[in-house]
């Protein structure tokens, strides 16, 4: 999902929010007034690909990726 920046008109507060981008452009209440008048700023997209280098980076063997099995070498 990605984060999307939204600005308070009423207070200034900046706030950040992960949003589904169906959801990118519905209001949402500002996090510190809690004032229905704010604005989406310019998108940032770097929480996209977050767990990708999960498998087989650390210990085991890649199918039990948990370091316990007879394709392991063992210890
Ligand atoms: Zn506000």
């Amino acid at each position: 999902m990605p984060i999307y920046e939204y600005q308070c008109d009423d207070c200034g507060k900046d706030f950040d929010t992960l949003r589904p981008m169906s959801q990118a452009d519905t209001a949402i209440a500002c996090e510190r007034c809690g004032g229905a008048h704010t604005h989406r700023k310019l998108s940032l997209f770097f929480a996209q690909s977050e767990g990708q280098s999960v498998a087989g980076t650390s210990g085991g063997c890649g199918s039990c990726a948990g370091g316990h099995c007879a394709s392991c070498s063992p210890n």
